[in-house]
C-alpha cells in the first residue's frame, strides 16, 4: 500500500484508529525515495535505519501519553538545519563532513512531538539560488516534468514532499525559497513572520530576512506544523513572545468579512499570461467564497530585487567569514601558511554564486561605499514596509503570483544571475518587511506544470493566511496532488 500518500492528517487519524502503524509509514516512504530518488535528487542525506528505529519507537509508545501530535510522521527537512550528530552540509562542499553537536530548535520540537527526520533535502548552496541548481551535491528536478528546475532554494524540500517521498518537509525562506519551490513543484509552503519560528540552529544566510518553514501538501498539514514548530525561544533573540495559536482550528472559517487585496504592481510586465489566468481564477473562487476583493497598490514593488540583493549579500558576507577552514568543515591541506590555508579553502569550498555574493556583499558595506549601497537599500527596505502597511488599511491580505512564470528549464537561467533574480521579484518583498507569505496550489500551465497563488500578510496573521488558502484549497481541489513519478 502506498502510505506515503496519505497527507500528515490523513496519517495522524489512520494512525489514531489502528488502521496502519509508524512503521508503515516509514517504510513506503524509504520505498518511494529507492524508487524516485535517481530520477529527483531530493536528499543529500537519508537516514533510513535511523527512521524504522524511531517508527519503531513511536509504534512502542501509539496510544499512550507520552505519543505526541505528530507522532509517527516521516518529514524531511532542509540540509541547513543542524541535526545532532548527523551531517548537515548546507548544500555546500564547505561543510562536507560538518556534523553538528547540537540539533535546531525546530527539529528538537518536530522530534518531542514524535515526527521522524527521514532525511536531508538539497538546497542551493547555502541557499542562495532559485533552482538548487547550485547544490554541491546533485540538483533536485521538477517531479512534474523532465528537465524542469524545482525551484529553490529548498527545491529537495519541495520536491520529496510533491513526490510522495515524505508527507511534509521544513524549509528555510530569506527571500522566496520557501514559497517559490512549492509553487513550482506545487506544494503549500508557508514563510512565518520574522519572528514567529526560532532561527537556533539553522545555518545563517542572512539573519535579518531568514525564516524557517513547512512545505507540505495540504493548508491543514501546514497548520499542524506551524503549531508544532512556531513559538519564542530564548536561545533566538529575535524570536518575538506572542499568545499561542491553535492554527488548526482557525482554518475552518469562512471568508465572509474578509477583504482581500489585488496589488496591481504584481500584474504588469513580465507575468506569464498563462500564471496569470490561474492567479486571476484563484481571485474569484476567493470572492465566491464570501471574500471582498479589492485594488491596492504597492508602489515600490520594483525596487525590492535591488535592495534585497544588497542586503542579502551583505548579511552573508559577514556571516560566512566564519567558513576559514579553522573551526568547520573543509579545510586545504596543502598550503604552507596559515593565509594561503584561508584563501585555499574559501576558494575550493564554496561555489561560484557564493563567491560572487560574498564580493558584492564586501563591496557595499566597504567604507566609502557603504552610504550609497547598503545604507540605501535599508532606507528603501522600510519603504517597501511601509507600503505593506498602507495597503493592510484596505485590506486583510494580498494575492498574488508568487513568480512571473511557471519552472523553466534547467540550467536555462543558471549562468545568467541577473535573469535568476529577476524571478524572485514577487517573494523578495515579504522578507524585507518581515510579513508572512505563503504558496498554495492554483492549477497548473498548458505543459502541466504547477501554478501557485501566494498570500502575503500582516505580521503575525499567519492564521488569516491559512484560512484564505484553506478555503481557495477546498474550492479548487489541488490538496493533496501527488507528482506522477
Ligand atoms: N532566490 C533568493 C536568493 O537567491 C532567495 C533565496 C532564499 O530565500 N534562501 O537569495
Amino acid at each position: 500500500m502506498d502510505y506515503n500518500t496519505y497527507t500528515v492528517s490523513e496519517s495522524l487519524e489512520k494512525l489514531a484508529s489502528g488502521e496502519i502503524c509508524c512503521k508503515d509509514l516509514v517504510t513506503s516512504c524509504l520505498r518511494q525515495i529507492e524508487k524516485s530518488e535517481d530520477r529527483l535528487h531530493s536528499f543529500i542525506t537519508v537516514f533510513s535505519e535511523e527512521a524504522l528505529a524511531r517508527a519503531d519507537e513511536e509504534d512502542e509508545k501509539r496510544g499512550k501519553k507520552e505519543s505526541g501530535p505528530l507522532s509517527g510522521i516521516p518529514l524531511s527537512v532542509k540540509d541547513l538545519l543542524c541535526t545532532k550528530d548527523r551531517q548537515t552540509t548546507c548544500g555546500s562542499k564547505m561543510l562536507q563532513n560538518f556534523v553538528p553537536p547540537y540539533d535546531a530548535t525546530v527539529i528538537e520540537k518536530l522530534e518531542k512531538d514524535g515526527a521522524i527526520i527521514i532525511g536531508k533535502t538539497t538546497m542551493d548552496e547555502f541557499a542562495m539560488g532559485s533552482t538548487s541548481e547550485t547544490c554541491y551535491y546533485g540538483v533536485p528536478q521538477n517531479p512534474w516534468q523532465d528537465g524542469y528546475v524545482a525551484g529553490g532554494s529548498s527545491g529537495g524540500s519541495a520536491t520529496s514532499v510533491a513526490s510522495g517521498q515524505c508527507l511534509a518537509s521544513l524549509g528555510s525562506d530569506t527571500g522566496g525559497s520557501i514559497r517559490q519551490p512549492a509553487s513550482l513543484c506545487g506544494v503549500v509552503g508557508m514563510k512565518p513572520t520574522y519572528g514567529r519560528v526560532s532561527r537556533y540552529g539553522l545555518v545563517a544566510f542572512a539573519s535579518s530576512l531568514d525564516q524557517i518553514g513547512p512545505l507540505t501538501r495540504s493548508v491543514e498539514d501546514c497548520a499542524l506544523l506551524m503549531n508544532t514548530i512556531a513559538g519564542y525561544d530564548k536561545r533566538d533573540s529575535t524570536s518575538v513572545r506572542c499568545d499561542r495559536v491553535d492554527y488548526r482550528t482557525s482554518i475552518a472559517e469562512g471568508l465572509k468579512g474578509l477583504k482581500i487585496g489585488v496589488p496591481q504592481e504584481y500584474f504588469g510586465e513580465g507575468l506569464d499570461e498563462e500564471v496569470e489566468k490561474v492567479v486571476r481564477e484563484n481571485i474569484a473562487m476567493a470572492k465566491d467564497c464570501g471574500a471582498q476583493i479589492v485594488e491596492v497598490s504597492l508602489p515600490h514593488t520594483d525596487y525590492c530585487v535591488a535592495a534585497y540583493y544588497l542586503i542579502a549579500p551583505a548579511e552573508a558576507s559577514s556571516n560566512l567569514a566564519r567558513y576559514d577552514g579553522v573551526v568547520y568543515g573543509y579545510r586545504e591541506m596543502e598550503a604552507e601558511t596559515l593565509v594561503d590555508m584561508y584563501k585555499r579553502t574559501r576558494s575550493e569550498g564554496f561555489g561560484a554564486e557564493v563567491k560572487r555574493r560574498i564580493l558584492i556583499g564586501t563591496y557595499a558595506l566597504s567604507s566609502g561605499y557603504y552610504d550609497a549601497y547598503y545604507k540605501k537599500a535599508s532606507q528603501v527596505r522600510t519603504v517597501i514596509l511601509q507600503d505593506f502597511k498602507n495597503a493592510f488599511q484596505q485590506c486583510d491580505a494580498l494575492i498574488s503570483a508568487v513568480t512571473p512564470t511557471p519552472a523553466w528549464k534547467v540550467g536555462e537561467k543558471a549562468d545568467d544571475p541577473l535573469a535568476m533574480y529577476l524571478s524572485d521579484i514577487f517573494s523578495l518583498s515579504a522578507n524585507l518587511a518581515g510579513i508572512p507569505g505563503m504558496s498554495v496550489p492554483g492549477g497548473f500551465s498548458t505543459k502541466g506544470l504547477p501554478i501557485g497563488i501566494q498570500l502575503q500578510g500582516p505580521h503575525f496573521k499567519e492564521d488569516t493566511l491559512l484560512t484564505i488558502a484553506y478555503n481557495i484549497e477546498k474550492a479548487n481541489g489541488l490538496a493533496n496532488r501527488l507528482a506522477p513519478v
